[in-house]
């Protein structure tokens, strides 16, 4: 049968059909250990009993009602996520690129609040991905991006990423704001230093920038903290999160402290979806359990076993692992052989992960995972770095 999905994804010929906790299952039945999370979505595993039960619970009231009248869980969404982070205010979203969409507009209309009506544009870096709308792929600007699709907005600065001097270099009297992801995520798993985010926060106080970060993938426990940029101490003014927000269930939301909040008048921002009354009720369950004596503690003792077994296997295949970087479970072991081939062999052995940027595997398990998972995925990835050696040898 012909497809008729537009021609954009080039997917493996598996579907998993079935999940259970870490475990995802084909339609053959085949089980795999699920290291990839739908890329960082699935944060508390497949088929969780508390999200489940919320969803059904919420499923059986009322599905949808608009912004037009009161929705109590996302008043309480709102307030529980500004009461654990830097902000005052919460915008929910469907998705990350709208989440990012109410960023950008929101830190233009800080701006504008100020009277500072010529500062719009804003700076970006290399090698950032914030999402597909056109203003998404223009502010990270690379080629495989924004091919075909212009004339794109063009009040975005790219600079190489984490290079403060050619941010500083670039800020003028029009700059709104920079954005930056703590963690690069599409590109390879790359860490900020602390040292560019303090410099970046800095520089955003000198110059009266909104500093805006991109937690989307980084955020929601990812990283062992709630929030990325805690490992840092740097707070932003904005900030976009989705993907593991909802556990699977379309969730996005952009936070904001209160100036950037008290710019946004009634109709200035608005989504018919938005904090609907399902996304809602799966959105106040994952916090439930992302905020549960031990969880972000259990993210930090997983990472750093697994990272600890990670180095020991590129000890062992120095000719198929290069290196391994990351924060949380949020990890990528760059290999040598090209990333698809050995994401593929280690999908054949039973463990799915997603590729990135610079020839990276990334990791992205559930949150949930412990070391016994940890030590079943180290046994795959070994097993399949063993298949390309012997390819080496054979040749
Ligand atoms: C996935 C992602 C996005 C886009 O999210 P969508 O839900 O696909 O729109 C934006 N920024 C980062 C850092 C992401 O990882």
């Amino acid at each position: 049968m012909a497809n008729a999905i537009m021609p954009t994804y080039a997917p493996a010929e598996i579907a998993l059909v079935k999940g259970d906790g870490a475990y995802v299952f084909d339609e053959a039945g085949k089980r795999y250990l699920d290291f990839a999370s739908g890329i960082a979505v699935t944060a508390l595993g497949h088929g969780h009993p508390a999200l489940l039960d919320a969803l059904t619970a919420q499923a059986g009231k009322i599905w949808h009602t608009s912004n037009l009248y009161r929705i109590p869980d996302q008043e309480r969404l709102a307030r529980r996520l500004t009461d654990i982070s830097f902000a005052d205010y919460a915008f929910f979203t469907n998705s990350g690129v709208e989440a990012i969409e109410c960023c950008l507009k929101v830190a233009r209309r800080l701006q504008f609040a100020r009277g500072e009506t010529e500062r719009y544009r804003m700076i970006t870096f290399s090698q950032a991905f914030h999402g597909r709308t056109l203003a998404a792929v223009a502010a990270a600007g690379q080629e495989k991006l924004t091919h075909g699709f212009g004339p794109l907005p063009d009040w975005f600065d790219i600079v190489p990423a984490g290079d403060l001097n050619a941010v500083g270099g670039a800020i003028t009297n029009e700059t709104a704001a920079i954005m930056v992801e703590p963690v690069q995520g599409e590109s390879g798993i790359k860490p900020m230093p602390t040292e560019t985010l303090k410099g970046l926060r800095r520089m955003a106080d000198d110059h009266g920038l909104a500093l805006v970060f991109d937690e989307i993938q980084c955020g929601m426990g990812r990283s062992g903290k709630m929030f990325a940029y805690e490992w840092s101490g740097v707070e932003p003014d904005i900030m976009a999160l989705a993907k593991g927000i909802g556990g699977g269930f379309p969730l996005g939301a952009c936070l904001m402290n209160k100036e950037v909040g008290a710019a946004m008048t009634v109709g200035s921002h608005g989504s018919t979806y938005g904090g609907n009354p399902l996304a809602m009720a799966v959105g106040n369950a994952v916090l439930d359990e992302m905020t549960k004596d031990g969880f972000l503690a259990n993210v930090i003792d997983v990472s750093s076993y697994l990272m600890d077994r990670l180095d020991k296997l590129i000890e062992k295949h120095p000719d198929v692992l290069e290196l391994v970087r990351g924060l949380g479970l949020m990890i990528g072991l760059k290999v040598k052989p090209p990333v698809r081939d050995f994401i593929a062999a280690a999908r054949e052995e039973g463990l799915i992960t997603a590729p990135a940027g610079d020839n990276v595997m990334r990791l992205l398990p559930p949150l949930i995972i412990t070391r016994e998972h940890a030590d079943e995925a180290i046994a795959i990835i070994d097993t399949a770095c063993a298949r390309f050696t012997a390819a080496d040898a054979a040749e």
